[in-house]
């Protein structure tokens, strides 16, 4: 069984990255982000309480996290393991999630914050199912609908410039010292996210001591 965190800066490529890692390797992939965005597309009273602190930017309550990444991890099969994304942000999210969980390593995306605003700014969502693109390398077959479902592509309501600038400022005070609690574990490697999906996956195959990345043909899409 393998167990993952995946940390870094928005638009660092968490998402893809464990999506790809998770496929492979028979993981439950469990994005918080993902599961509050789920809530306020489908207006539950969990998406009525975040929808505001999302749209600005901001973290919602260490409670409201914490009890998401509990019911998932209590809840889910993950025989094989799992790999978390966007848990711990903050230090008393590590403490909790390190007195219930041991884990086998910490993936830290590492991307200049110049690169992170191209990026976050060219980002868009599914609707439909989720399916992240970004429109300076991985735009859909067809403007601004998705490949997979069809559903219509949008920007994310926290993509934009007032609400990144909240999020890389949280981000560099709250979450940096997360990492700095996990270094101390010797659970951290590093990866530069700056090269395309297929390599920054091959590195983190390449650090964990993991089976090579064989990426599809371009042939089978
Ligand atoms: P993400 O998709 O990881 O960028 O998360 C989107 C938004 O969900 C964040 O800006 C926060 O508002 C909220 N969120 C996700 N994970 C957490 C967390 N661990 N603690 C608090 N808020 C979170």
């Amino acid at each position: 069984m393998r167990k993952y965190v995946i940390m870094g800066v928005q638009g660092s490529g968490k998402s893809t990255q464990s999506t790809l890692l998770a496929a492979d390797l028979d993981l439950v992939h469990i994005s918080v982000g993902d599961i509050f965005r789920w809530n306020v597309q489908h207006h539950t009273k969990l998406g009525a309480q975040v929808r505001r602190t999302m749209a600005a930017g901001e973290l919602v309550s260490d409670e409201l996290a914490e009890g998401i990444v509990q019911d998932r991890l209590t809840g889910h099969d993950w025989n094989y393991g799992f790999i978390i994304d966007g848990f711990p942000r903050n230090e008393r999210q590590a403490e909790f999630f390190l007195e219930s969980y041991d884990i086998d390593g910490v993936i830290h995306l590492e991307l200049p914050d110049s690169e992170v605003r191209r990026r976050v700014l060219a980002r868009r969502l599914c609707l439909g199912c989720g399916m992240d693109y970004n429109l300076i390398d991985s735009s859909p077959r067809s403007a601004g609908m998705c490949d997979s479902c069809g559903g219509e592509l949008a920007v994310r309501e926290d993509d934009t410039e007032e609400a990144l600038t909240v999020r890389l400022r949280d981000y560099h005070e709250k979450t940096n010292p997360v990492l700095d609690i996990f270094r101390r574990k010797e659970y951290v490697v590093t990866i530069d996210a700056r090269p395309g999906k297929d390599e920054v996956q091959q590195s983190i195959r390449k650090h964990l001591s993991l089976p090579d990345y064989r990426p599809a043909s371009p042939a089978a899409g």
